[in-house]
């Protein structure tokens, strides 16, 4: 089974940090693979610290604070990288796409492609972690909210989140970044009376005001409260509707102009 911890990086991104545990008998396994390492030393550190060497990296798209210490990492480790079929990330030794499964640790990753943020973004997902399966969506789905739109199209963005969304419900998601309280200021304002939203804005402040991360997240809590999965509920469709009275309730243009309210939020 697969252990996930975060390693904190810049402000606020996290590099996903994936071990080996064996309930039977404790693993003596001392390999780690690290999920979109920004910042090489900030792995480093983590790994001397736990005594773990690095086994592998999985990369979700090209952005440099998802891929900036992967060669920092390469002079020190001689491990396979694993990323999306785009030239523009040097090193990658292998590439993978929608519905490749790949061995991590001795559990299965399923690949999921998933344009929107940019073009190149794939997510991964293991039914084999500890607790529940888990998702690894980068810059695409985070904890209430989603990227922005830098490459791909709304129609894009909105497919890549459903896509997310038909995995487990106890799914838990590892997105990239500690954006979680800002999400949701936005999301209130998008469904002021969502009672699941105002309790998670509760339970997100209080694991915030004790230094802890908000992330993961679960896919159910996300169907609840994250408006970008919403936009068939009447009250997002009306919110959207406030903004532009002309647009028509398809969901992609309901998408649309939720996610332009949010670049200007
Ligand atoms: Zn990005």
């Amino acid at each position: 089974m697969i252990e996930i911890t975060p390693i904190p990086a810049f402000n606020d991104n996290y590099i996903w940090l994936l071990t080996r545990t064996d309930n039977q008998h404790k693993s003596d396994d001392s390999t780690a693979w690290v999920v979109d390492p920004g910042d090489g030393q900030a792995v480093l550190q983590t790994l001397q610290q736990r005594g773990l060497s690095l086994g592998g990296i999985l990369i979700t798209h090209h952005h440099t604070d998802h891929t900036g210490g992967i060669q920092t990492l390469l002079q020190h480790y001689q491990v396979p990288v694993v990323g999306p079929n785009n030239p523009a990330i040097k090193l990658i030794s292998q590439t993978v796409g929608q519905d490749d499964e790949i061995s991590i640790l001795g559990s299965c990753f399923k690949v999921h492609s998933v344009p929107g943020h940019t073009l190149d973004h794939i997510a991964y997902f293991t039914d084999e972690a500890v607790e529940s399966p888990a998702l690894f969506c980068g810059d695409t789905l985070f904890a209430g909210g989603c990227g922005r739109l830098f490459e791909g199209s709304a129609e894009q963005m909105l497919d890549s989140m459903q896509k997310l969304a038909a995995l487990p419900d106890n799914t838990r998601v590892f997105c990239a970044h500690e954006y979680t309280e800002a999400n949701l200021r936005f999301a209130i304002a998008v469904e002021p009376e969502n009672n699941l939203l105002q309790q998670r804005i509760k339970d997100v402040a209080l694991l915030r005001s004790n230094n802890k991360p908000s992330v993961p997240s679960t896919l159910l809590t996300e169907k609840n409260t994250n408006p970008f999965l919403r936009t068939a509920e009447p009250d997002v469709i009306a919110a959207a509707k406030m903004r532009d009275a002309d647009i028509s309730s398809e969901e992609a243009n309901i998408f649309k102009v939720i996610r332009n309210w949010k670049d200007c939020f």
